[in-house]
C-alpha cells in the first residue's frame, strides 16, 4: 500500500474487506476515514495503520425515513462504532435486527458494496 492514504486508497481497501487509518506521526492520534490534517495536532505527518475492524457500537439511530433513491431500505440502523484501536467510525449496521441493537454491542467491519459504491458497514462480530 502506499504511503499516502487518501479517501480513494481507504475506500477501495474498503471494498476488499480491510479497514485502513492513518496514526499522526507526531501525536500518534489515529483517523479514519483519513483527514488532511490531524485534528489533534494539526499536523500533517500521516502513517497508514491497518485496522482489525473490530469494536462496539457506542450509539445507533434508526433510520425510518431514508434519503430519495433508498426507500427500499428502510428501516435500517447507523451506528458509531468504537474500534478496538480507539478511533470511531459511522457505518451501517447489516444483519443484526434492530430490535436487537444495542450500545456497547460487538460487531465486525465489513464491507456494503453497491455497484461502485462502497460503504462502511457493521455486522456480527461471530
Ligand atoms: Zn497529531
Amino acid at each position: 500500500m502506499s504511503k499516502v492514504v487518501t479517501l480513494k486508497a481507504f475506500f477501495e481497501e474498503a471494498r476488499s474487506g480491510r479497514l485502513t487509518g492513518i496514526r499522526c506521526g507526531r501525536c500518534g492520534e489515529i483517523a479514519i476515514p483519513p483527514k488532511e490534517f490531524c485534528p489533534a495536532c494539526q499536523e500533517r505527518a500521516w502513517e497508514p495503520v491497518p485496522l482489525d475492524g473490530h469494536g462496539t457500537i457506542a450509539s445507533f439511530t434508526v433510520i425510518r425515513v431514508p434519503p430519495r433513491g433508498r426507500a427500499e431500505e428502510a428501516p435500517y440502523a447507523v451506528a458509531v462504532v468504537k474500534l478496538d484501536e480507539g478511533v470511531s467510525l459511522l457505518g451501517r449496521i447489516l444483519d443484526i435486527p434492530l430490535d436487537a441493537l444495542k450500545v456497547g454491542m460487538p460487531v465486525r467491519f465489513r464491507p456494503l458494496i453497491r455497484d461502485e459504491q462502497t460503504v462502511v458497514a457493521f455486522g456480527p462480530s461471530q
